[in-house]
């Protein structure tokens, strides 16, 4: 009999920036992101977040791929590979994210916003105003359309596109870290959703792209633990049912920062490139997650049995001088 049918399809998705080439911290996420949906014989889908302009390198795109690809891991569709909800690059989709901004400004809960982060501040410090940390939404009544903003601010910036936030609790469970209640109006106001005419940043893009991909578990760094309650809102906002989240601690060097070049060179390719083999490597991300000893050479394949969010430790995974040293750097 097949009681399979009836099970809703478990999809996660690989979302990388590609403004720069992967590193340990980025792959252990897209490990364990990769693990849960494939643990539940889930698919997974890779998408490109190319909408962070000025810092985006083409090339990083393709080479992202291949660095996840040598360390075992492989999705169902994607950017290297095509599928049924293609581009999978954002800024091919935008029309899509035009076509959210519309429904929600004709649902009244978006605005053209001038202000700089100095307005911002100064309204910060005025009294009574520390009930309520984040913008004040001045700028709710202040401009009929974008493009009267835009004869505002002048061509050498542009409005932003905020959110109204209403005032009350957004609750979810975080699949790691548990229960949450955040009221946006108070601790961020109103948000910017994209600073674009047409409504392409990451906020809006990222809850049009995965409804639309069907994504039904998110696990992501804990970074953006803080903006899951905005994209819930626009969840809720476009109609849309949401995905169950999950954010993971993220990886630091010893100074507890998050990894960046400072820490030495912990980019993928060059680890491989050190003649550290994908089997030594995802061994290293399984111990950072309680899922191996240290030393050990498994496959990602070879980890679906141990997958556990569970035995993730809650604190930062550090690269410390004991690893650098176990990878040759
Ligand atoms: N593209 C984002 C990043 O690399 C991740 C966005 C997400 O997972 O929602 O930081
Ligand atoms: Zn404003």
């Amino acid at each position: 009999m097949q009681t399979d049918v009836l099970k809703p399809q478990i999809k996660g998705r690989l979302a990388p920036s590609p403004t720069g080439a992967l590193h340990l911290g980025n792959a252990r996420t897209f490990l364990i992101a990769w693990l849960s949906a494939r643990s539940k014989n889930g698919k997974v889908v890779m998408r490109m977040e190319d909408l962070d302009h000025p810092k985006v390198k083409p090339e990083t795109a393709a080479m992202a791929c291949s660095d996840l690809r040598r360390l075992g891991l492989y999705w169902d569709e994607g950017y290297d590979c095509g599928g049924a909800h293609e581009p999978y690059l954002q800024s091919r989709r935008v029309h899509l994210y035009r076509d959210a901004l519309q429904k929600l400004l004709d649902k009244g809960l978006v605005y053209p916003c001038t202000c700089t982060r100095r307005d911002v501040e100064s309204a910060q410090s005025a009294p009574h105003a520390e009930d309520y940390q984040g913008y004040n939404g001045i700028c709710r009544d202040r401009y009929p359309d974008f493009a009267t903003a835009e004869a505002f601010t002048g061509a050498d910036r542009l409005p932003a596109w905020r959110f109204f936030a209403p005032d009350r609790e957004v609750t979810f469970i975080d699949g790691f870290h548990g229960p949450q209640a955040v009221n946006v109006a108070r601790t961020a106001g109103d948000f910017v959703l994209a600073r674009h005419r047409e409504g392409a940043g990451y906020q809006l893009a990222v809850v049009v792209d995965d409804a639309a991909m069907g994504i039904t578990e998110i696990i992501r760094g804990d970074d953006l633990l803080d903006c899951t309650a905005w994209q819930l809102l626009l969840y809720e906002a476009l109609d849309l049912p949401a995905p169950q989240f999950t954010h993971v601690p993220l990886v630091v060097g010893p100074d507890g920062k998050r990894l960046a070049k400072r820490h030495g060179d912990t980019r993928i390719g060059h680890l491989l490139a050190r003649g550290n083999s994908p089997e030594k490597l995802i061994g290293l991300l399984a111990w950072t997650c309680g899922w191996a000893e240290f030393g050990e050479e498994l496959t990602a394949r070879e980890l679906l049995p141990r997958f556990s969010l569970s035995a993730i430790p809650p604190a930062p995974a550090v690269i410390d001088t004991q690893i650098s040293r176990f990878l040759g750097l």
